[in-house]
Order: C-alpha cells, then sequence, then structure tokens
C-alpha cells in the first residue's frame, strides 16, 4: 500500500477545519475564557496547515510566513486554554516569546531552506513541548485521562515536528518538501490524524470537566454570602472531621444563629437583612484562620469548622468575631447586629460529624433560651458558659 501524505495531511486539515467550524455551533454562545482560546487555538491551527500547504504549490513567502505566524499562535491558545482549565501554567511567556521567533526567524532566513525549515520546527517542537507540559500539572482535581491524551498527542507531535527540523536541517536531500514521502512526513502525517481526532475528544472533555466544576462550585455555594452553604460546608467537614477521627487531631465545631433576626427585616427591609447577612459573613471570614472551614448552613444560620482547635481557641473566636461586630457594625448597617452561639468539641464517643453539630445546635438553643448574645459549650455538661 502506498501511502500518501499529501491526502493524508489533507484529510486531518479538512477534519480539523470541520471541527473548528462545527465546534463554536455546537458549543454555544455563553464560553469561558479557556473555551474560547481552545477554539480560536484549533481555528489557527487550520489556517496554519492550510497556508502552508497551499504555500508549498504557489511558492509564496507570504503565506508560508502567515501560516508559521498562524501555527505558532494557536499553540499559545491552546496553551492558554490549558491556563484557563488546570490555573497558570509554567511557561505562559516563553511559549509566547517562542511563537513570535518563529514566524519572524522564518521570515529573516526565509532564503536557506535548510536554516527556516530547521528553525521553525525546532521551536514549534519547544512550543510543543511546552503544551506538553502544561498537561502535566493540575491545580484542581482536574481529570487526569483527557490530560493524559493531550500529554500523548503534543508529545508524539514535538518529537516528529523535532524529527522533520532535523531533517530540513541536515539531510535537506530527503526533505525537500514537508510533504515529501519520507518515513518521518508519513509518521507525522498519520500522527497528526490521530491527534486531531483524540485531541478533540480530550479538549471536549476538559471543557465539560470545567463545566462540571463550575456547576458543583454554584451548587455548593450560597449566593448571597459567596460562603459554601451547608451542602459544600458539609462535604469539606466530613473530610475535616474524618481526618481528625483517623489521626486523633482535635476538632472543633461552632455554630452561630443571628439574635432576633426577624426584627432586622421587619425594621430595616429585606435589602436591610440581607446586607447584614453579607456583613456578618465578610466578618467571619476576617476572624477565620488558614484551615478554619466557615459555612451558612440557611437563613441566619452560620456554622464554623476549627480543625486542630481545642474549646478555648473555638471560645477566641467567638471573642474576637464578638469584638468586630461591635468595632464595625453600627458604623456600616446603622444598627446593631448580635449573635448566640453554641460549640461542641470532638470526643472519642463521636462518631458523625451530624452528632458533633447537633451537640453545638443544642448548646446554641440553650444560649437562646438563657437570654441569647452569649457562647455555650455542648458537652455533657452542657449549659456552662464558656466566655
Ligand atoms: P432568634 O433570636 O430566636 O434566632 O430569632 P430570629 O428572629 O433570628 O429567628 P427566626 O428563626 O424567627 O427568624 C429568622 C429570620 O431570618 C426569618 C427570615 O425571614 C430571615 N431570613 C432567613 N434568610 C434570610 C435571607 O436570606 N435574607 C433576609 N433578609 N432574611 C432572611
Ligand atoms: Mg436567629
Ligand atoms: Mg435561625
Amino acid at each position: 500500500m502506498e501511502i500518501d501524505t499529501l491526502s493524508m495531511m489533507t484529510v486531518a486539515m479538512a477534519n480539523l477545519l470541520g471541527i473548528s467550524v462545527v465546534l463554536p455551533l455546537i458549543m454555544g454562545r455563553s464560553l469561558t475564557p479557556a473555551a474560547r482560546a481552545m477554539q480560536a487555538g484549533l481555528l489557527l491551527l487550520t489556517l496554519g496547515w492550510a497556508m502552508l500547504t497551499a504555500s508549498e504549490y504557489a511558492n509564496s513567502f507570504v503565506l508560508s510566513v502567515l501560516s508559521m505566524g498562524s501555527l505558532s499562535a494557536s499553540l499559545v491558545m491552546l496553551h492558554r486554554a490549558l491556563g484557563g482549565w488546570l490555573g497558570p501554567r509554567p511557561g505562559e511567556r516563553a511559549i509566547v516569546v517562542l511563537a513570535v521567533l518563529v514566524p519572524v526567524g522564518y521570515a529573516l532566513t526565509f532564503s536557506s531552506y535548510a536554516v527556516r525549515v530547521g528553525w521553525s520546527n525546532f521551536l514549534l517542537a519547544a512550543m510543543l513541548v511546552l503544551l506538553a507540559r502544561a498537561t502535566l500539572l493540575a491545580r484542581r482535581n482536574a481529570g487526569r485521562h483527557w490530560r493524559l491524551v493531550l500529554l500523548a498527542c503534543f508529545a508524539s507531535m514535538a518529537v516528529l515536528t523535532a524529527a522533520r527540523g532535523l531533517l530540513g536541517a541536515f539531510f535537506t536531500s530527503f526533505y525537500p518538501t514537508f510533504l515529501a514521502p519520507n518515513p518521518v512526513n508519513i509518521a507525522a502525517a498519520l500522527a497528526t490524524n490521530i491527534a486531531v481526532v483524540l485531541g478533540t475528544v480530550a479538549l471536549l472533555v476538559a471543557w465539560r470537566d470545567e463545566a462540571d466544576h463550575r456547576l458543583r462550585t454554584i451548587a455548593n455555594t450560597d449566593s448571597l454570602t459567596g460562603l459554601p452553604n451547608r451542602r459544600g460546608f458539609t462535604e469539606r467537614a466530613e473530610a475535616l472531621f474524618a481526618n481528625a477521627k483517623r489521626y486523633h487531631h482535635p476538632l472543633t465545631v461552632l455554630m452561630l444563629d443571628l439574635d432576633h433576626f426577624k426584627q432586622v427585616n421587619d425594621r430595616h427591609g429585606h435589602d436591610g437583612g440581607d446586607k447584614a447577612l453579607v456583613l456578618f459573613a465578610e466578618m467571619l471570614g476576617e476572624t477565620r484562620r488558614t484551615g478554619d472551614l466557615v459555612g451558612r448552613l440557611g437563613g441566619e444560620e452560620f456554622c464554623v469548622l476549627l480543625p486542630n482547635a481545642k474549646l478555648h481557641t473555638a471560645s477566641g473566636f467567638d471573642q474576637r468575631l464578638r469584638a468586630r461586630l461591635q468595632q464595625q457594625v453600627k458604623a456600616k448597617l446603622g444598627f446593631a447586629l448580635d449573635y448566640s452561639a453554641g460549640v461542641a468539641a470532638l470526643s472519642t464517643q463521636d462518631t458523625t460529624l451530624a452528632g458533633l453539630m447537633a451537640r453545638a445546635d443544642a448548646a446554641l438553643y440553650q444560649a437562646k433560651r438563657e437570654g441569647r448574645a452569649k457562647l455555650l459549650m455542648g458537652q455533657s455538661g452542657a449549659g456552662d458558659t464558656v466566655v
């Protein structure tokens, strides 16, 4: 069987063209910057390959320089998409510098085939290596499989592009054009076809991962205060609880409920109530220390989980929060705000987070019964004031 590189590259380009036209249609309009960068990357890749192929036949300086610019810009866009999905990537500046050097060097050395082919392919290979590296580190629990597929696509294209550079620069007679039927070009054309298909699938899965993550964040976040809601709080708290139980570390739960909040709404309107909730959430955020988990369980009820903290630490949290409230709330809201709280520390008898939270809750309601605006401790001796 005779393998024809031009036919294979034409099929790859046709597929890429189809993908870059169809993807924006099926992905819709409301896109994240990462998804937009991915679409731009695929479109530029299509343009780049099309111009490169056309320039072979038209023997056009302008077309081939533009194709180099387009190909390198496409790799920058794909790197940017990975940055959007996985967090800032190393090599962000390096890949932009390389993207400028590729077409500029190509244009300046155009008169020497060996130099321009070597230059452009080695630099494009370096960009592909940076792209491959960018799939490796994940900021959060990003899907591992699509990253591995992209890693394989970028790494194989990097190797084959470097091989093209090597042939073009040092064995020019084997490499009169990038379509010449030598083993490197045949392997590259085959790999390009596979990479277009698998790479697109991986990019779409990455996009779906991003949408999943955004939905999960929305589902776990309280829209008014930006704090984790009951669901988000419980999810993280369960992990902290399991960790504390396993390693016998202290853990304390503080349950807080604003006092007479119905009256706040009645007197200052629902908007006034909302502002008070937002301010209270901000103050909880300012009072918490690294590792403390704060959440809004519902209405005007909040919860703080303090890992590695005993009762006196929770009581310190409560005192700092009350001091903040006294100093700032009246000035910021125009009225005072107070709360009652219950605290419970993890003991060997606690088997569930819900049980521990229920003890803090019981202490909170005891504090309500005893006149509000105080913190009570919920243990076997529930009802003891700790402030
Ligand atoms: P207590 O001191 O016993 O806790 O009295 P309270 O008035 O704070 O408690 P109650 O449970 O009777 O009322 C809670 C109020 O909180 C009623 C509800 O309208 C209000 N509330 C719950 N969620 C929101 C919210 O998102 N915004 C506003 N503005 N008010 C809310
Ligand atoms: Mg209340
Ligand atoms: Mg309440």
